[in-house]
């Protein structure tokens, strides 16, 4: 069975009908501006082995980007914004 997407405003979705926009910032990137802070953001991912927050884009239905979280190891979701 395919991994399915909770959209907030179509339901219930394959995943391949989303883009995956990357891992959430955990925050606390310092202030505007800070090249390091910039460059961490962007390129240095953590990879958990756990619980993950995540964007994904709806490229196949709403159109929409939602927020989720999702265990990188059995690809349990939840916490979907
Ligand atoms: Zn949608």
């Amino acid at each position: 069975m395919a991994l399915m997407f909770p959209c907030p405003q179509c339901g219930s979705r394959p995943f391949t009908e989303f883009w995956c926009g990357g891992e959430l910032p955990d925050g606390g990137h310092g202030a505007a501006g800070d090249i390091e802070a910039d460059y961490a953001r962007v390129w240095l991912k953590r990879n958990v082995c756990g619980d993950q927050p995540e964007r994904w884009f709806h490229h196949a239905g709403c159109r929409r980007w939602i927020s989720l979280t999702r265990h990188t190891v059995t690809n349990l979701i939840h916490d979907v914004v």
